[in-house]
């Protein structure tokens, strides 16, 4: 049972790095890099917000 736990706890960690990553660098210093991920450009393929 414990590697359900750790399992969970792994993928927390991971979804956490990935959100404050998103956040920090994505809206930080590379902004003008990320800034048409957010933005509705008419294009059939929208990926969701996890940029890694
Ligand atoms: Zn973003």
């Amino acid at each position: 049972m414990w590697f359900t736990i750790a399992f969970i706890l792994a993928f927390f960690l991971m979804e956490g790095g990935a959100w404050s990553a998103h956040k920090y660098l994505m809206h930080g210093p590379l902004w003008s890099w990320h800034e048409d991920h957010h933005k509705p450009n008419g294009n059939l393929f929208q990926k969701n917000d996890r940029f890694f």
